[in-house]
């Protein structure tokens, strides 16, 4: 599986131009691919994406179906629009907007209640890194992230320094986590971290990496098919 995160980039005419881009390069792939889009341009990639393989994603969600809550999204309301696929907890909406292990429980619950899959991050920072605490980090993120949750959940790990960094994980790093990752959760895992269309061939051979989440070079239908072709 292979996830674009667009983030905040791209006005209108510049995200329908590469999402259409991506469908036409990529609807026959044999990877699953997925694009998570900013809100406003969900319903126009609806349509593109129309008679696809590639699924509809949004990048946060609110976990109320609706209510005084002044300028969130809810689950409910993406999949209204044709969203399946919804990123939960990246650590820039961790670090940057609060977001906490409690909330994106909720928000997790609030996407599977309305048929959306979760895509949970998880990942650690360079000093718990360089202080052992990787396993113990993630083993917490998943804890408590998905506590009470028995339906799928995909998990992304997504090393926080390796993130736009050009840094990416060596082969034994990703491979031990994701292992790990696998013994709390019998899910797909995705590895997101400087992906780019000369490192993915690489990446794809490490045995439990079941895809990838791209950001950066997912601005580009050209280097996001690259990747999605060397998986
Ligand atoms: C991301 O933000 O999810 C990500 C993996 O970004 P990049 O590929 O740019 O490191």
């Amino acid at each position: 599986m292979i996830v674009a995160n667009w983030k905040m980039h791209f006005d209108y005419k510049k995200a329908l131009e590469v999402g259409c881009a991506i469908k036409s390069k990529l609807s026959d792939a044999k990877a699953e691919i997925a694009v998570c889009a900013p809100f406003v341009y969900l319903k126009d990639l609806s349509e593109c994406f129309k008679n696809s393989n590639i699924k509809l994603g949004a990048q946060n969600l609110y976990f109320e179906d609706e209510g005084a809550y002044t300028g969130e999204v809810s689950a409910m309301m993406l999949k209204s629009v044709g969203c399946q696929i919804v990123i939960v907890g990246h650590s820039e909406r961790r670090q940057l907007f609060g977001e906490d292990d409690n909330m994106i429980n909720k928000k997790i619950k609030s996407a599977i209640k309305h048929n959306i899959t979760p895509i949970l991050c998880v990942g650690e920072s360079l000093s718990q890194r360089q202080n052992n605490e990787t396993f113990t980090i993630i083993e917490n993120q998943l804890a408590k992230d998905l506590l009470d949750i028995k339906e799928t959940v995909i998990i992304a790990y997504e090393p926080i320094w390796a993130i736009g960094s050009g840094k990416v994980a060596n082969s034994e790093q990703i491979f031990e986590v994701h292992e790990f990752i696998k013994k709390f959760i019998d899910t797909k895992v995705l590895y997101g971290g400087s992906v780019n269309a000369q490192n993915a061939g690489e990446l794809s051979k490490i045995q439990n990496v079941d895809g990838f989440l791209v950001g950066g070079a997912s601005l580009d239908a050209q280097k996001f098919y690259e990747i999605a072709l060397n998986f």
